[in-house]
């Protein structure tokens, strides 16, 4: 007998192996352990047949069954396989994202042994609250048991989530499963606080699915949740391909989020994905957001998403006052201007926090030598390299490389090097010299990446210990901070003017998201926002009639040139060694694409082969080809043949290249 098995390899076909005299047929979907090439690989049965096209001596036997049971049910899969279907991917590829990380080796299907967290929830149950009337309204639009999507829009603080908790209420009386989605692991511990606050956790036990849990955990939660006995499923984006027994309900909050989307491997949007779980189960799914996004928005006013709305704080908190700071001629300390540091003084003295907010993810700033103007880059990357104060290094945020910083300037020899640009550990820096008697706390990547290090450093935020915040967009997501009455934005001006499209979508996105951190108990909030563009229109828009109108004007400009949602858009991404491999390699694909998409009389467009944003990373030239579509059918159709191609065309053989549909950022 032979056995077709599907492998997490870059092909799509099937596998054959013959199976040893004797031993008992696999059940389909079971997982085995086979021989390929030198290595030994965790591959999922797929079909078994008496024949095989290979002479038998040629087909290598299977070395190892490792289940006795499929490890997904017939509705898994079927998920599974639209989502390998969608992306052009291997059904192997796509199943290994689907198993924990113990499963992906030769792990028996069973629970693994523990340590039993020492985080301990002082779950004192709460009642459900008494809506007001929105929230009544929007609860009551939410009764269908069967496939609909909704679009919860809520300020920040409406009590969106209290509506979820009511709707969650519901499917869990029935013994259903509720799958939630969450943007980052740095949010997930007041959402895991609320939600076992509200639900008796013998009735409705929770588990919670993050890439911070050990191999151990994160295996006994799936397999809760795939036996049906875990009824609250909590995770970030690749929690939705956890397999359920019985889900009754699908939740994704913040629904705006880049994070939803995969950056590597296999480019999967979680929302998208969740949708289509919950079509197929035949399921509500509920998208919330203070700050939907432009998608979501365009589905929402074409009628596929029925959009509710909560235009009221759940609380008495009044929303934040907003002003921006105009940074034009006037002087400044390190990036502050003096408006902003006396409101930090102000809400200091009324002992209150102040949490101050930089887009650049823990960006350090760039050596510059006065004398020459040379700039320390990475000799691997087309970038600057970024000095690590604390180090005294320079470090590399594109491919980790790092070299001590230099003392003098290794052009001219001058010593006086100048650190040029902003970035979080210098803000700390500046902010904790003007105000020397209070503690500054910074949270970003770089100060959070030791396990233990976030959850400390938000507890030192809540408390109220720490008065002066510095973060990132970590913490710009749905935190709590009872007594954060300052909000100060700083370094938003590149977005205005960036070349990525979605960049102004984002920063309008932020600036809201931002200002509702700020007083969010019963105190007045204030948000200042410092720009050398007071007069962009965006500010204007935003800070005068909100989101909503900022969102339409936007959606509006990307209807005017032809942009997402309005199109589609297919990226192939490709990397190598040598420039010239790749340019050859594009142009052959784009040729034979478009040759291929004429004779089948799809309507697409097609830009490039072009460089990438950044060129060059680690060594490697990246390179592109972008189409364009009105819809996305022709441009799945194109994807497949697109991974037919470079799956068995020679001049792909050494260049690595990847599919990206509906791509968020081009780089
Ligand atoms: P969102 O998820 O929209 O940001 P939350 O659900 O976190 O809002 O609610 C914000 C605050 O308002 C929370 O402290 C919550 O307990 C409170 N809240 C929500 N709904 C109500 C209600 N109906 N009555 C009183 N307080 C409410
Ligand atoms: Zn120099
Ligand atoms: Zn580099």
């Amino acid at each position: 007998m032979f056995v077709q098995v599907a492998l997490n390899l870059p092909f799509r076909r099937l596998f054959d192996y013959a199976l040893p005299q004797g031993e008992v047929l696999p059940p389909l979907g079971a997982r085995v352990l086979v021989p390929f090439g030198a290595r030994s690989l965790v591959g999922f049965v797929q079909g078994i047949s008496e024949t095989c096209a290979y002479a038998p001596d040629k087909v290598k036997p299977i070395t190892q069954i490792l289940d006795t049971e499929a490890v997904f049910d017939a509705s898994a899969m079927a998920f599974y396989q639209w989502i390998a279907d969608f992306h052009a991917a291997p059904l192997g590829e796509v199943l290994t994202l689907a198993l924990p990380n113990a499963l992906r080796k030769a792990k028996p299907l069973a629970p693994m042994r523990e340590k039993k967290s020492t985080e301990t929830l002082s779950s004192e149950l709460t009642q459900a609250l008494p809506l007001n009337a929105e929230q009544a309204t929007a609860l009551q639009a939410l009764q269908s048991h069967r496939f609909q999507i909704s679009l919860l829009e809520g300020v920040t603080g409406s009590g969106k989530t209290e509506v979820y908790l009511q709707r969650m209420a519901q499917a869990l009386a029935q013994g259903q499963q509720v799958l939630v989605l969450i943007p980052e692991i740095a949010l997930t511990r007041q959402m895991i606080a609320r939600f076992a606050a509200r639900f008796d956790d013998t009735d409705s036990p929770m588990v919670v699915l993050h890439s911070g849990l050990s191999e151990g955990a994160r295996l006994n939660a799936w397999l809760k949740a795939r036996a049906g006995e875990a009824k609250i499923i909590l995770g970030t984006r690749s929690a939705v391909f956890t397999p359920l027994k019985n889900l009754g309900l699908c939740i994704l909050d913040e629904e705006h989020d880049a994070s939803f989307k995969a950056q590597e491997g296999l480019r999967y949007n979680a929302r998208d994905l969740l949708l289509v779980r919950a079509k197929q189960a035949d399921v509500p799914v509920v998208l919330g957001s203070a700050t939907p996004s432009l998608e979501s928005l365009h589905n929402a006013q074409t009628g596929r998403y029925q959009h509710l709305h909560l235009t009221q704080r759940a609380t008495q908190a009044p929303l934040p006052k907003v002003k921006l700071i105009d940074t034009r001629g006037k002087n400044h300390t390190l990036g502050l201007s003096a408006d902003l540091i006396s409101g930090i003084k102000k809400h200091l003295s009324a002992n209150r926090q102040a949490l101050l907010f930089m887009n650049r993810r823990g960006f350090a700033p760039v050596m510059m030598c006065e004398g020459c103007g040379w700039v320390a880059e990475c000799p691997r990357c087309d970038k600057a390299m970024p000095l690590h104060k604390a180090l005294n290094k320079l470090k590399c945020h594109h491919c980790e490389y790092e070299k001590p910083a230099p003392a003098a300037c290794p052009e001219c020899g001058s010593t006086e090097i100048l650190e040029i640009g902003q970035g979080t550990q210098k803000l700390e820096e500046t902010l904790q010299a003007l105000f020397p008697a209070q503690k500054v706390l910074r949270i970003d990547r770089d100060s959070t990446a030791r396990k233990g290090e976030l959850e400390a450093a938000l507890t030192l935020a809540e408390s109220g210990e720490a008065e002066i915040l510095i973060g990132t967009q970590m913490l710009a997501k749905g935190h709590h901070f009872p007594k954060v009455t300052l909000v100060g934005i700083l370094d938003v001006d590149q977005a205005l003017y960036s070349l990525d499209y979605r960049a102004t979508e984002r920063l309008a996105q932020l600036v809201t998201q931002v200002s509702g951190r700020s007083g969010r108990e019963s105190d007045q909030g204030e948000v200042l926002i410092q720009t050398a563009h007071p007069d962009h229109w965006l500010f204007d828009q935003l800070l005068k009639k909100g989101y909503p109108a900022t969102a339409n004007q936007l959606l509006f400009e990307r209807q005017q040139t032809g942009l997402s949602p309005f199109t589609h858009q297919l990226l192939i991404r490709a990397q190598a060694h040598k420039r010239e491999l790749l340019q050859t390699a594009l142009q052959s694909l784009k040729a034979q694409l478009l040759g291929w998409a004429d004779e089948k009389g799809l309507k697409i467009q097609v830009l490039g082969p072009v460089p990438a944003l950044m060129e060059r990373k680690a060594n490697q030239y990246r390179w592109q080809l972008i189409f364009q579509a009105k819809t996305r059918q022709p441009l799945i159709q194109l994807a497949d043949w697109a991974a037919h191609i470079t799956e068995t065309d020679k001049a792909f053989s050494r260049i690595r290249s990847s599919l990206d549909l509906d791509p968020s950022d081009l780089d």
